[in-house]
């Protein structure tokens, strides 16, 4: 029976049913006008436990924050601070968070600065990562340059290099226009080689979720989102495919094997045997999980075998921005952090991935992995210590 024929009958069968009962409500009453899609907020009827994990079981060195923000591409001037530390430092101590790991440090002084404002005058609370000078990258001497400035980063004071996924999706030949360049390209190469020499971890964010290279139309999973933002979306024009972005990363990884590559986001979330595949061929590749518990959490059994597998190569990450309300599961809060550990420490199953009313990444609910306290415990800080020494 087709899906109209098969409606009609049961609207008429309903209304024979009716018809023998006067008593049921006729049909005009049982169906209301349709919900849009973006005002749908259905209450889950499970009736499943609900742990409340109000600090983390072990000190957490959270790898992945943005607590400045540098100016654009290719832009000079100081680093913005969202809020200031005496904001964040509560929270953190509340959570059992023992580090913040602030990825968007910047270059040049703007680096130093915030270098001084908050890893200096908060002695093993936060760490600053360097970001690179694309200013610069079209300039002759720039390989040289951008290796030197990785070199006086750190002696100022810098634990790691940030790599945006700018680098693949926006930076081109000329800032701003000409081809993109590619994330492969051999400018780059000192910059890898002397991270490596300098035992800076590169955390390196390339491409996006994969829906983001696809129409933004009602097959799209995370439909409402790109629609809101469309300006997300990769689909189309000159931008590479999602595996063009992540195998041009996998030939820097292969060509640099003294330098540790921290692929954020887990490298590509929604394929975990893929990822497997990249990590047993390349030792120097490790994976960070900020905003990605969303992809994590709807395949709990394939990613508690892959913390398994990889227990020593996962760090943990948040993606916080202490302000802003575009992207709730970005938020830095008691909240947000609360999902982090539910997610990590407990067996919950289909809870909210974000703190917001609506699931911002994609319509669906997460389960706990019930990680042991051994993988927690490389997971929550041992691996980030060890990489970040
Ligand atoms: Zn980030």
């Amino acid at each position: 029976m087709s899906t109209w024929n098969r409606r009609h009958w049961i609207a008429l069968a309903g209304g024979m049913a009716a018809g023998l009962h006067p008593g049921c409500r006729s049909k005009e009453t049982a169906v209301k006008k349709a919900v849009a899609i973006g005002e749908y907020e259905p209450k889950s009827m499970l009736h499943v436990p609900e742990t409340k994990v109000l600090r983390s079981r072990f000190p957490v060195i959270d790898v992945h924050t943005h607590l400045t923000f540098s100016p654009g591409l290719g832009k000079t001037g100081d680093n913005i601070d969202t809020v200031p530390p005496e904001e964040v430092l509560p929270v953190m101590d509340r959570k059992n968070i023992r580090t913040m790991v602030n990825l968007t440090g910047g270059r040049g002084a703007a680096l130093e600065n915030t270098i001084a404002r908050w890893q200096k005058a908060h002695p093993g609370r936060f760490l600053t990562f360097v970001e690179p000078s694309y200013g610069k990258s079209g300039e002759p001497g720039y390989p040289r340059f951008q290796a030197d400035e990785i070199e006086k980063a750190h002696n100022a004071g810098a634990k790691g290099l940030k790599v945006t996924k700018a680098l693949g999706l926006v930076l081109r030949e000329n800032l701003t226009s000409g081809r993109l360049i590619r994330i492969d390209d051999p400018r780059f190469d000192p910059m890898w080689e002397v991270c490596g020499a300098l035992k800076m971890p590169v955390g390196i964010h390339t491409s996006d979720p994969e829906a983001f290279f696809l129409p933004i139309d009602r097959f799209n999973e995370r439909y409402e989102e790109l629609n809101a933002h469309p300006d997300w979306s990769f689909h189309g024009q000159d931008y590479p495919s999602n595996m063009q972005l992540q195998e041009a990363r996998l030939r820097v990884i292969a060509r640099h094997p003294k330098t540790q590559f921290l692929c954020l986001h887990v490298a590509n979330a929604e394929d975990l045997g893929l990822v497997s595949q990249w990590m047993d061929r390349h030792a120097n590749m490790l994976v960070e999980i900020g905003a990605r518990i969303g992809e994590l959490g709807r395949q709990p059994r394939a990613a508690r075998k892959f913390f398994d597998r990889y227990q020593d190569r996962i760090l943990f990450g948040t993606d916080a921005i202490p302000k802003g309300d575009e992207t709730p599961q970005q938020v830095f809060g008691d909240a947000l952090d609360e999902i982090y550990f539910r997610f990590l420490e407990t067996e919950d199953e289909y809870f909210d991935y974000a703190p917001a009313r609506k699931p911002p990444q994609g319509r669906w609910r997460i389960s706990g992995l019930g990680l042991t306290e051994a993988i927690l415990k490389k997971v929550y800080n041992a691996n980030a210590e060890r990489e970040m020494r």
